[in-house]
């Protein structure tokens, strides 16, 4: 079933859902990174809506022990700036 979104908060635009890959951070170190995850994106400026059910259901998942399907490697930099 499709998510209701409202018009988009900035620009006023028509928010559709999208299945997207989402970079969630918890912590200072930890990240999980979910592909699929419905949101709504702005068909204008391309904001992104999450449902707080979905927002929920990433930090049970982020949090819990079940195993990843995946893992990747992810450069750190820190960026010198005079
Ligand atoms: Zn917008």
């Amino acid at each position: 079933m499709a998510r209701f979104y409202h018009k988009c908060y900035f620009c006023g635009g028509k928010v559709s859902e999208k299945k997207i890959n989402v970079d969630y951070r918890w912590g200072e170190d930890l990240i999980t990174v979910f592909k699929n995850v419905p949101a709504g994106v702005c068909q204008v400026c391309g904001e992104q809506y999450y449902k707080a059910e979905i927002v929920k259901k990433m930090e049970r998942s982020a949090k819990s022990k079940e195993k990843a399907k995946e893992f990747i490697r992810v450069p750190v930099r820190e960026l010198q700036v005079t």
